[in-house]
């Protein structure tokens, strides 16, 4: 599958760390976050003092990983990475707080998937650099304060929604992710083809830019498929015609939906004529989780212009409509 919401294998993992740009000048794209972050960073590294607990939000694959990192780095800090359902007790959060240095940056990922349990050990962590935890049982039981270093909560979520309200206060800045315009692929792509010493031209690169679905992640996975095909097929430069077959090969078509997009609006349109279909009937028809559909499929879709939230469910838009070869309802979306 090529739109997947994690890398699907430990090669595929190792390969994305090894693209992982490390710098904040080498991150390509979301311009406002990056002009924003340089500022933060380097007025808390001019005090000495931990950056603001962070908040990244936005459809998966678009570098929000990626940028942990480079804030540890420009912060001149470690990293530590855990992720939100990884963490089942309060004793692990604990563990991992206690264990910190002055300023590090600690990195969750689904934030939004943390236990209520362990939620609550966050709140008076992020507020006052100090943990409650329970010593002992039974009526011997009581509360110890231990002090933390100051430290930086990076946080990662699909949909900043999910957060609840008293999380989502604590954090002093929120950056939402955008889809990368298809110039800003182009140069992804062009980058990682040198780091991975494959020949491009800069049709071949627009072309794989141009149906990535916005998204880095789904770029460098296009590329190295394609770079197979080059290989194998041809010899081994990727040019636009190369690519194009390569795409046609993946069943990626012309505007970069892949089988599951397809799946999805042709369910909309040919099940539901059109919708409004409510998110757990699509999800039914189409055998996906509804998590699945509102975190990776739509968000694309919507930004796309071919399918539409309204409060009565999912609809198909005019450019949906045509994009299958049909003839759009006359009657206007409201
Ligand atoms: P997320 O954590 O949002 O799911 P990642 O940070 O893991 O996404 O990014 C996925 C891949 O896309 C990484 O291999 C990274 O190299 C690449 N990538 C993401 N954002 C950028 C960017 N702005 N510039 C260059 N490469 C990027």
């Amino acid at each position: 599958r090529i739109i997947d919401a994690a890398p699907s294998s430990p090669n595929e993992e190792a390969i994305e760390r090894a693209l992982r740009p490390k710098l904040l000048d080498e991150y390509v794209g979301q311009q406002k976050i990056r002009n924003q972050l340089e500022i933060f960073i380097s007025a808390a590294r001019g005090r000495s003092e931990a950056l603001d607990h962070t908040l990244l939000f936005g459809p998966p694959g678009l570098g929000k990983t990626t940028l942990a990192n480079i804030i540890a780095r420009e912060m001149g800090v470690n990293l530590r990475q855990t992720s939100g359902p990884v963490l089942e007790r309060p004793g692990d959060l604990a563990a991992l707080l206690t264990n910190l240095e002055a300023n590090d940056v600690l990195f969750i990922d689904e934030i939004h998937r943390l236990s209520p349990v362990v939620e609550e050990i966050l709140y008076p962590a992020l507020e006052d650099y100090q943990i409650d935890i329970m010593i002992g049982e039974g009526p011997a039981a009581r509360s110890v304060k231990l002090d933390l270093q100051p430290f930086t909560l990076v946080g990662a979520t699909t949909r900043a929604g999910m957060l609840t309200n008293p999380l989502r206060d604590r954090f002093g800045i929120v950056a939402r992710l955008e889809f990368y315009t298809t110039e800003e692929l182009a140069k992804i792509v062009t980058r990682s083809a040198a780091l991975l010493k494959a020949n491009i031209d800069d049709t071949g690169a627009l072309e794989i830019a141009r149906r990535a679905r916005g998204t880095p992640r789904i770029a460098n996975r296009l590329l190295r498929r394609v770079r197979d095909y080059a290989e194998v097929k041809s010899n081994g430069d990727i040019t636009k015609d190369v690519a194009d077959a390569a795409l046609v090969m993946l069943d990626v078509d012309t505007v970069g939906f892949d089988v599951m997009d397809r799946k999805l609006l042709e369910a909309v349109l040919f099940k539901f004529n059109g919708g409004p279909v409510g998110i757990g009937n699509l999800a039914a028809a189409i055998g996906e989780a509804a998590d699945t559909i509102e975190d990776v499929l739509e968000p694309y879709l919507i930004q796309q212009g071919y399918l539409q939230r309204t409060p009565r469910g999912r609809v198909a838009t005019p450019a949906a409509f045509e994009h299958f070869g049909l003839k759009p309802p006359r009657t206007s979306l409201t």
